[in-house]
């Protein structure tokens, strides 16, 4: 969990490589489905490009039943999904006490100039994701995936106005969320203001550590 821009995709993607395991990125997912020329579609473009949440029936089935499948069955990354308390509840209705209940909630934290710096020179691999930024993490080729050669593209969601009221849609709905799984004991915070590599290793710390202890 975590702002706009902290750096959620480009750790997610870190995580899932190092436990070998499937991400599910709810944005990825939206970003997936506006590519199509269906009613469906229409709706999701409307609601990301305004910068406001798809709303929660839709988002739920999805990512619920993305997760029923039997790719997620030893483990999964989340990534932007729960951001409202009515998923957070959904989530925990549906797999608490299976094997597929989530193991830990991290909270990445920045200050907001610095989200806001990370945002604004985004790009990002349209072939397989990868997540670079032309200032802290520029591509060897301009324009190209380092990884896979894909082309590298910039949101639409990544105007000025449309990332300052991302960031208000956060502290008005997924800010309670937060709270959600304090007042349980499960939320974990790290400091995401380092460079990429000393983030996560504190979160592949915090998640071994666990693992190794059970
Ligand atoms: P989110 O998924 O939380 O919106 P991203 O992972 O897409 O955030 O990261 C936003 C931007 O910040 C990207 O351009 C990424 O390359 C850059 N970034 C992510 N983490 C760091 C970091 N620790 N230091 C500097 N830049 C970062
Ligand atoms: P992201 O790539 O995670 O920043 O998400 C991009 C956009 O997809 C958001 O601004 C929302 O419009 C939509 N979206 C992604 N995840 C969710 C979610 N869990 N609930 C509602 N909308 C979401």
């Amino acid at each position: 969990m975590g702002p706009p821009g902290v750096g959620k995709g480009t750790q997610s993607n870190r995580l899932a490589a190092a436990f070998a395991v499937p991400i599910v990125a709810s944005g990825d997912m939206f970003r997936e489905i506006r590519k199509q020329d269906t009613p469906l579609a229409a709706e999701v473009r409307q609601y990301m490009d305004r910068g406001e949440y798809v709303p929660d029936d839709l988002t739920i089935a999805m990512v619920l039943d993305r997760l029923r499948a039997p790719d997620t069955e030893n483990g999964y990354v989340l990534d932007g999904f729960p951001r409202t308390v009515a998923q957070a509840e959904a989530l925990d209705a549906a797999f608490d006490g299976t094997s597929r209940a989530i193991d830990h909630v991290i909270l990445l934290k920045a200050p907001l100039e610095t989200v806001l710096a990370r945002l604004t020179g985004r790009r990002i691999c349209s072939n397989c994701g990868a997540v670079y930024n032309l200032s802290s993490n520029p591509p060897e080729v301009e324009g190209q995936c380092d990884v896979c050669g894909g082309a590298l593209f910039q949101r639409t969601d990544e105007t000025p106005q449309v990332q300052r009221y991302r960031l208000g849609v956060f502290d008005r709905q997924t800010k309670p969320v937060i709270a959600y799984y304090k007042v349980k004991g499960r939320l974990e915070m790290v400091d995401a203001t380092p460079p990429v590599d000393a983030v996560t290793e504190q979160l592949l710390n915090r998640v071994r550590g666990s693992a190794d202890a059970k």
